[in-house]
């Protein structure tokens, strides 16, 4: 059997590739390379695809957090809260800006902010709630909106991993003040370099982002914050504009792979499957199960005994992530001890992302799960 990649980029050129490439060599005739009339044409589509009113694109899903927060202008002294289990680019955004993050643990079921800890981690300094969307799963919009209202708290939405997901039948960043997106190549919707973008309904925000995105220019050589280099290439808006109109297609094929494995997986002992929860459209950047026994024995865990054991065999995964946030050593100064955040900690233990990218055939996936099965009847854990 061919061997089987957590992710697997080139399939997807393939299937466009003509349309790819005349885009570029139209931009590389233009001799308009950054900025320019494909990255507002982008940024006017990508708005409308989520029923936004602003969007402004930039260099990286990094840099859409750190432009939000700049232009909410929170800074030193101001607290922001989020989850330990992410991407470390959302809590170095908060510390970008001179802003402490504050974390708070998460819901063993989503992998997201667990809702019911998040008011006892507010304070005097607290400015806003970023929020998650992990591995394309929306986090519950309805209750985060009414938590972060009652104290007065503005919500920044990350979706890198969640573009084209909703939340009752709302776009994913349309629901906070500020959604930020990554362009990233392994994201839903994905450049070929880094790329992001910011969404907001504020005109005033998306104003201030606009200009901060580029030196803090207002016009001309005249400057009015003290900005940084965050355009968008002219190729990679060429690029995002046409993959944007097979986003959905994508997506749903990633749904369709995600209840494939759920089907498939469901006889396997110890393993816990993740599941789409009612009010909310996944769009499964990542499928990540849970290898919750221990192995007997072993030095390593369960999980590390399968991920081996799966590469042995020609199918990669990935472990995103290993380490919590809040016990990161760049976050050593915060003071957090470990098991202060358990359930964060534990997923770190346990989590396990099987391959999953548009193109997978169902073929290949129910080889892997069959070795999945022979693994744990090898291992003698079947039932
Ligand atoms: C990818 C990612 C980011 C950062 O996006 P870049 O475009 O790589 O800078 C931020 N948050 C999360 C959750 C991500 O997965």
């Amino acid at each position: 059997m061919k061997n089987i990649p957590s992710v697997d980029l080139s399939g997807q050129y393939l299937s466009i590739a003509a349309e790819l490439e005349a885009a570029v060599k139209e931009v590389l005739a233009s001799g308009r390379y950054i900025g320019g009339p494909l990255v507002s044409e982008f940024e006017a589509q990508f708005a409308a695809y989520l029923g936004a009113t602003e969007c402004v694109a930039c260099n990286s899903g990094t840099d859409a957090l750190y432009l939000a927060l700049r232009a909410l202008q929170i800074g030193p002294s101001d607290e922001v809260i989020t989850t330990p289990f992410t991407f470390i680019a959302t809590a170095e955004a908060i510390s970008a800006v001179g802003a402490t993050p504050v974390f708070v643990d998460i819901d063993p079921q989503t992998f997201n902010l667990d809702l019911e800890q998040l008011s006892g981690a507010v304070t005097g300094q607290t400015r806003a709630i970023i929020p998650v969307h992990l591995f394309g799963q929306p986090v519950d919009m309805t209750r985060l909106m009414a938590i972060a209202n009652s104290h007065g708290l503005a919500v920044i939405e990350d979706c890198a991993q969640a573009t084209g997901g909703e939340w009752a039948g709302q776009k994913l960043g349309t629901i906070g003040l500020v959604g930020c997106f990554s362009f990233y190549p392994t994201k839903n919707l994905a450049a070929c370099g880094d790329a992001g973008a910011v969404i907001t309904r504020d005109r005033a925000i998306a104003s201030t982002v606009w200009q901060l995105r580029d030196h803090g220019r207002r016009q001309g050589y005249e400057h009015e914050h003290t900005g940084i280099n965050s355009r968008l290439d002219a190729i990679q808006a060429a690029i995002l504009k046409i993959k944007l109109k097979y986003l959905d297609t994508w997506n749903e094929q990633r749904r369709q792979i995600a209840s494939r494995y759920h089907l498939l997986l469901q006889t396997l002992p110890d393993i816990i499957r993740p599941q789409e929860y009612e009010g909310g459209l996944t769009v499964w950047n990542q499928y990540t199960i849970r290898v919750t026994s221990q192995a007997k024995n072993s030095p390593i865990s369960q999980r590390d005994w399968v991920r081996s054991q799966l590469r042995q065999h020609g199918v990669s995964t990935m472990v995103y992530y290993p380490l919590p946030l809040h016990l990161q050593p760049v976050y050593k100064h915060l003071g957090y001890q470990p098991g202060q955040l358990p359930v964060a900690e534990q997923a770190c233990r346990e989590v396990l992302s099987l391959p999953m990218f548009p193109e997978l055939d169902s073929q290949q996936q129910a080889i892997m799960v069959d070795r999945l099965l022979d693994l744990y009847c090898e291992g003698s854990l079947c039932p």
